[in-house]
């Protein structure tokens, strides 16, 4: 991912999907027609594909990065997270990685099970297996990737603009609380950061600012990579805000409040919307080629509309053409 960054004009842009797994074959099928014909029409610089904490998904993140990385020939970013983890998990999750040609890994902690629970796992395990141990943050991850494979994978981690909203302690939620800890994750190894969702773009901007000028001088020329989730629904968009902790803006919700019950309205002021902020973002100062990563919720038209308006599809030589009869939509060449 980021030797294709760094190939990219000074003044460009780019952009990523992300997807989850299915729980059914349909949902696959469905979701190969529907990723082929986006991989084609968008051109995203690279996919990511999710992974359940724990390693619930690990099978289905493997088929879906299989279908991403090998099937279809983008460049794929596999999610893994550590915590509740064991080794042998991880291991096998980065040999086959390896085998189906990912060179990208977004190094995650992943989410604690509740305190009560992981107490118990931890006595429950202490006689066969501590390995759950050697990896409490995702620092420890990223140490571990490198130390077992070198350079060979591209390493993002998760970075969050208005805080990590650790449900353990509430009060740590503030971007500087993170900030050292960030520091770490990136001189352990990671080639990007790519963020949380967020809706309001000036707390991003100040923390892309404190980022580019912190005194560590970590993040001066890092890809920061700001993570947008189109809106889907009311319901959604509130849901999300309240599980990422992240503001929704009085200017948003003005605008959508009135319309809150009729889905399509909603879903076009979130086309306008997205847009905006990706136009905003844009005019960062910073030089270099801007990014946006955008949580697809396995969705199509919305994210679309989105990179169509704000001209973001990528070159053609982003897809390695596996079926020369798809359409070229909106190809900008
Ligand atoms: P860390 O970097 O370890 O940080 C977690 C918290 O601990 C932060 O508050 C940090 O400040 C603090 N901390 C870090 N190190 C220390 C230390 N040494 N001492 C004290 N405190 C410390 N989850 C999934 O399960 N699957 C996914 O696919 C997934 N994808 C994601 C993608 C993105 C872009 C983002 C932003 C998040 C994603 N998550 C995913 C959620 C993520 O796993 C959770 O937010 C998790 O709670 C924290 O993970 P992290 O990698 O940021 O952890």
């Amino acid at each position: 991912i980021v030797d294709k960054i760094a190939a990219l004009p000074e003044d460009s842009t780019y952009f990523s999907l992300e997807f989850f797994p299915p729980k059914t074959q349909q949902g696959f099928a469905n979701l190969h027609a529907r990723l082929s014909r986006m991989a084609h029409s968008l051109r995203p610089l690279f996919v990511n594909v999710t992974w359940g904490a724990g390693g619930s998904t690990s099978t289905k993140s493997l088929a879906l990065a299989d279908m991403t990385q090998r099937q279809l020939g983008l460049t794929t970013c596999l999610h893994l997270t550590c915590t509740n983890m064991s080794r042998k998990l991880i291991d096998e999750a980065l040999e086959q990685a390896k085998a189906l040609g990912i060179r990208n890994i977004l190094a995650l902690r992943g989410d604690p099970p509740r305190s009560d629970e992981y107490r118990s796992n931890e006595l429950e395990n202490e006689e066969e297996d501590d390995s759950n141990k050697e990896f409490t943050w995702a620092v420890d991850l990223v140490r571990y990737i490198r130390k077992e494979y070198g350079q060979y994978f591209c390493i993002g981690v998760a970075a969050y603009p208005e805080g990590h909203s650790d449900q353990s302690h509430p009060e740590h939620q503030h971007a500087t609380y993170d900030l050292p800890f960030l520091v770490e994750k990136v001189e352990a190894g990671a080639d990007f950061l790519m963020t949380q969702l967020f809706y309001d773009v000036h707390a991003y901007q100040d923390y892309e600012k404190l980022l580019r000028q912190h005194e560590s001088g970590a993040f001066k020329t890092i890809p920061i990579i700001p993570g947008l989730m189109p809106i889907q629904s009311y319901q959604i968009l509130k849901r999300t805000t309240k599980l990422s902790h992240a503001n929704l803006p009085s200017e948003l919700s003005n605008r959508l409040e009135p319309i809150k019950n009729d889905d399509e309205a909603v879903k076009r002021a979130g086309v306008d919307i997205l847009s905006e902020m990706v136009e905003t973002l844009k005019k960062n100062s910073y030089s270099g080629p801007k990014g946006f990563h955008f949580y697809t919720l396995n969705l199509e038209k919305a994210v679309a509309h989105i990179v169509e308006r704000c001209k973001l599809i990528g070159a053609v030589n982003n897809v390695a053409v596996e079926d020369d009869d798809t359409p070229v939509a909106n190809g900008n060449g």
